[in-house]
Parts: structure tokens; sequence; C-alpha cells
């Protein structure tokens, strides 16, 4: 079907065609490199959301795109029904990078979590020794990790909960960035894990007090706790570390990636974890068609490759105090105030003369950049690692204007 597409048609063809589970700014996009990307009448933007943090290696990287199209055109599924020669290859790869024993490969971030809810609770019963069924789950206010139905039971947003219950049991909710809830939690004895985001990204960017992660990893040791980090958003280079956890020399007992996996180029999630956890699910326990295809062992292994070999952890943390300087700098009462870690950030917005968070989007669509609010008042900032600090600036340029005009 060969038709020729304006960005009007194509919003209207997604509009009647698609579920309206999503509300996308009026920009349609037809191709990408590096940090930018274009529109279908050829208007060029800078990419300052990265499909929430999931091309940190930019659009398109040739050494990713390169082995996805050459495994594609070798072998592209097995199914787990079958060994292959190239998921060993990853498994060793990421294993030793990260340091954990065995990894379990799955494809977009949800299912990984749900695969370490489950990891968790089996370990729970097999190895801690908890009655059938009692396990409880800690997790955190204002948590996301993801769309299914155990993971948003354990939401605390009415947009992603309410009116799809009934929900699934086990979980107690306490306030982020608070040891004193978590001390309080940890005191109930059916309790197998903490999963918590290191920043929590669609929170709007919220980033815990300094230390909060290794004391609350060293309490959940002291607990016999698994301590649960889903780094799907905040891994991968993303803070200016492989890890978030890395800035506070915290291992995960199970650690939870996806996005980045891939650079954006298909949905690959990865569970790791050592064998005391990991060797608790047995054949036929867990899986999918999918986890761990050819393609995906491929595209994973090129994607981390390409953050060790362009150095992209030294330039987040660079090109991230760079961009939170400039923006704390701008003389507008508007920015609320200014937060993040590496090239996560976000910037609170105060409305003025009625002009809000997505009226400062539009603006900045305008004007070449692309950004979204999260929770109505807050904007991500959060574009691909590999842009240069020249473009960064041009950028910074835009926000400064597109932010000052409604002055
Ligand atoms: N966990 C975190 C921290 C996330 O930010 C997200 C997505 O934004 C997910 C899990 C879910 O990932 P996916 O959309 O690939 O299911």
């Amino acid at each position: 079907m060969a038709e020729i597409l304006t960005s009007k048609t194509a919003m209207e063809l997604e509009d009647k065609y698609g579920a309206h589970n999503y509300h996308p700014l009026p920009v349609v996009l037809s191709k990408g490199k590096g940090a930018k990307v274009w529109d279908i009448e050829g208007k060029e933007y800078f990419d300052f959301l990265s499909a929430y943090s999931a091309v940190n290696q930019g659009h398109c990287h040739p050494k990713i795109i390169g082995a996805m199209v050459d495994q594609a055109n070798t072998l592209t599924l097995t199914s787990r029904a079958f060994y292959s020669d190239a998921l060993g290859i990853y498994e060793k790869y990421i294993t030793e990078l990260f340091g954990y024993d065995k990894v379990l490969p799955m494809n977009t971030g949800a299912e990984a979590d749900e695969t370490a809810l489950k990891l968790c609770r089996r370990w729970a019963y097999d190895v801690k020794g908890i009655e059938t069924d009692m396990a409880k789950i800690i997790v955190c206010a204002n948590n996301f990790h993801g769309r299914t139905i155990s993971i948003i039971s354990m939401s605390t947003d009415p947009e992603s909960k309410a009116g799809f219950g009934p929900y699934t049991p086990g979980f107690i909710v306490i306030p982020y960035n608070d040891l004193n809830a978590l001390k309080n939690a940890l005191e109930d004895t059916n309790v197998a894990g903490f999963l918590v985001e290191p920043i929590q990204g669609e929170a709007g960017v919220v980033v815990p007090d300094e230390g909060y992660l290794k004391t609350a990893y060293n309490m959940c040791h002291e607990n016999n706790v698994l301590f649960i980090a889903d780094e799907v958003q905040t891994g991968i280079a993303r803070t200016g570390k492989m890890l978030a956890c890395d800035h506070e020399g915290v291992h995960p007992d199970i650690l939870i990636l996806g996005k980045a996996l891939s650079g954006g180029t298909y949905p690959v999630s990865a569970v790791l974890a050592d064998d005391e956890i990991m060797l608790t699910i047995k054949p036929g326990q867990h899986g999918s068609t999918f986890g761990g295809n050819p393609v995906a062992a491929r595209i994973a292994t090129a994607a981390l490759q390409v953050v060790i070999d362009e150095n992209l952890e030294e330039k987040a943390e660079a090109l991230g105090n760079i961009f939170r300087a400039e923006m704390k700098n701008l003389d507008s009462d508007m920015v609320e105030l200014v937060r993040g870690k590496g090239l996560l950030n976000a910037i609170v917005i105060k409305p003025k003369n009625g002009k809000t968070a997505m009226d400062v989007c539009i603006k900045m669509a305008e004007n070449g950049l692309l950004a979204k609010p999260t929770h109505d008042h807050i904007i991500r900032f959060a574009p691909p690692l590999v842009i240069s600090e020249e473009e960064l600036m041009t950028a910074i340029g835009i926000i400064r204007d597109s932010i000052l005009s409604f002055e």
C-alpha cells in the first residue's frame, strides 16, 4: 500500500484506527539519526525524550543496526525449545559485565519486572522459607514499573490503576526515599523483596537523598530481604554510570534492565541474579517465545559495547552537569525546580498566565526540540547520550528561548 502521507493524514490514521491509549504531541516522525529526528515534512528536531531513555546510544546507531541486520539475515527466532549460537555468547557477556551468575532474557521492561517479582516469590518460598502464598514485596509510592495487571496492582497512580481491578495482592507500598518507612515495613517477616527505582523516572525524575540506596540495601540484607533494582529507565549509562546504583556502590540482588539494552532498536529486557535466586525457577516455570532470540542477543551485545566504546557514562555525567547548570541559570519564574542525574533531568514548571508544561513542550517542538510533560507540570529532558556538547548547547538555547517566550 503505497500511500503518500502528510503529518495530518498520518495523525488521522492513528486516531481513527489505533486505540486511544496515548496522547502524543502532534509531531509525525519518519527518520532518526544520533540525537536528532525528522518529521514527514523534513523538519529537524532534537530528541529530548529518547523514547523514555531507550535510545541512549542514539537513533539508528550503525553498530547496533549492523548487528541487527546481520543476524536478521541469518536466523531470527528459534524459541527456547532449542539452543542458538547467539544466546550463550550474549549471556556470558552481560553476566560478566554486570557481575551476576545468570541472566533471564525477556523482551519488555514490564515483562522483566514481572519476572523479577516471580523470582523473588520463588526465592521467598524455596530459600527463605516463607509459608506458601504469604510472600510480600515492598514497593514505593509513585513507582512506575509498567502496565501489566500485577504491576498496576502495586501502582499508586489512579490513572494507571483505577478501573482495572481486581488487583494482585502481596505488595506493601511505602513512601519513596523514606528509610524509616522501609525499616517499619521490613519488620514483617513475610517480606521477601524491596523493589525500587534508583531514580523515579515516570514520577518526574525524583532523585532520592544521597545514601538512600546504600542504606536501603544494607537494611534489606540485615533482614534477609532481596534488594531489587528496576534500572529499566536509569540503567545503561543514562545517569552518568552504567547503573544508577553504581553511584552508591550498590550491587542489587536482582537487577532489571530494558529499554536502552537494545539502543531503542528492538524490545530487549533482562533480569540478572545469582544462582541462589535464579535457579529457583526450573524448566517450564517461566519463559517467553521471543525472550533471548538470536536477534535480541546480538543487538544487546552490540548496544552494551557501544556504551563502553563511546564512553557514554562519562559523557552523560559531564553533559548532565552542563545541562543542569544552564537550566538553573534560566531567568524565568516558570522554572520552579531543576533536578536530575547525568542526562536524566527534569524541570518542574510553574504555570504562568494559563501556560503549562504542555504549552512549553508545544513551543519547544515548534522551535525544533521534542520533550513531553509527565504529570502535567514536569518536563523530562533525556537526550540520547551521543549528543555532542555543541548540539547540547544549541538545544539548551531552544529550551531557553521557548520558556522565555512566555515571559
Ligand atoms: N520500569 C521502569 C522504571 C520504566 O520506566 C518503564 C517504562 O517506562 C518500565 C519498567 C516498563 O517498560 P516497558 O514499557 O518496556 O514495558
